[in-house]
């Protein structure tokens, strides 16, 4: 049994991996914005009998992340893994794109990961055992026109990985990345109805013609095949994988 955070895990992939990690016996906090979030908490406790604690922490406010990660530290008695999951997506050309939108997307998706894990990393380093978790994204690894602030979080995310990486090598940490193509979860709805704006095609067009495109295998990526990879990076079996950023993409960056 482990003690999991998981940022943005009320929604989509952080939900999924959340269930996955309390279905195998771990406690986890959960966080995110959606106002159930306590409920979602309590059922996965109830279900899986585990504990859980909901945390409504904004990843973009660096107090309340310290608050979350000593309330899991106080609640559990440590934190042994940290999953950073919490994102968002604005999609527009670069000379319309507005600058509040930019700065929140660097905000959740890459600078929430730096205090998430420096919040974390005194007790996996006094305990010589840590497992610190980034997804990413195939955007992490390969741009896309029209995602500038999101394709620079995520290869900042990319970067932050690797350096953790090598401060965490000889503390027991691993720090790897985990990047997925296209899931469809609240945030790919989104995408698909921006991206059609876009474009000036129908969202089915944007499905087929825009989105599966770049992957090889022309499906979306299944939330347990991500869920399943960051068990087994949590596992010790994954001691000597650290500073990766593993592709679950059906592909894309292949090419
Ligand atoms: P989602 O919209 O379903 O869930 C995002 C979660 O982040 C929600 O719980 C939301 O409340 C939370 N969140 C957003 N802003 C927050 C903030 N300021 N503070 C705290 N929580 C906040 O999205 P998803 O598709 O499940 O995406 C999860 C992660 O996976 C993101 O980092 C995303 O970039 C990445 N990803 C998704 C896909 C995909 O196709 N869905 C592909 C590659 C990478």
């Amino acid at each position: 049994m482990k003690n999991v955070i998981i940022t943005g895990s009320t929604s989509g992939i952080g939900l999924g991996i959340a269930r996955y990690f309390a279905k195998a016996g771990n406690n986890i906090l959960l966080n995110g914005l959606e106002k159930n979030g306590a409920e979602i908490a309590k059922s996965i406790s109830d279900e899986f009998e585990v504990q859980t604690i909901y945390s409504p922490a904004n990843m973009l406010e660096p107090a309340q992340i310290y608050d979350m990660v000593a309330e899991a530290e106080t609640t559990f008695g440590k934190v042994d893994v940290l999953i950073n999951n919490a994102g968002i997506q604005f999609v527009s050309p670069i000379e319309e794109f507005p600058t509040e939108r930019w700065d929140a997307i660097i905000g959740v998706n890459m600078t929430s990961c730096f205090h998430t894990s420096k919040a974390v990393w005194t007790g996996m380093k006094d305990r010589n055992w840590g497992r610190i978790i980034n997804i990413t994204s195939a955007h992490g690894l390969r741009a896309s026109a029209f995602k500038s602030a999101y394709v620079a979080a995520k290869h900042g995310v990319t970067g932050l990985t690797k350096t953790l990486a090598i401060e965490g090598a000889n503390c027991g940490i691993t720090v790897n990345a985990i990047c997925p193509g296209y899931v469809k979860t609240p945030l790919v709805e989104g995408q698909i109805a921006d991206q059609a704006k876009a474009h000036g095609m129908t969202e089915e067009e944007v499905i087929q013609n825009v989105m599966l495109t770049k992957q090889p295998i022309k499906e979306f990526v299944e939330i347990n095949d991500l869920a399943a990879l960051a068990m087994f990076i949590a596992s010790d079996a994954a001691k000597m994988i650290t500073g990766a950023s593993i592709p679950v993409e059906g592909g894309w960056t292949a090419q």
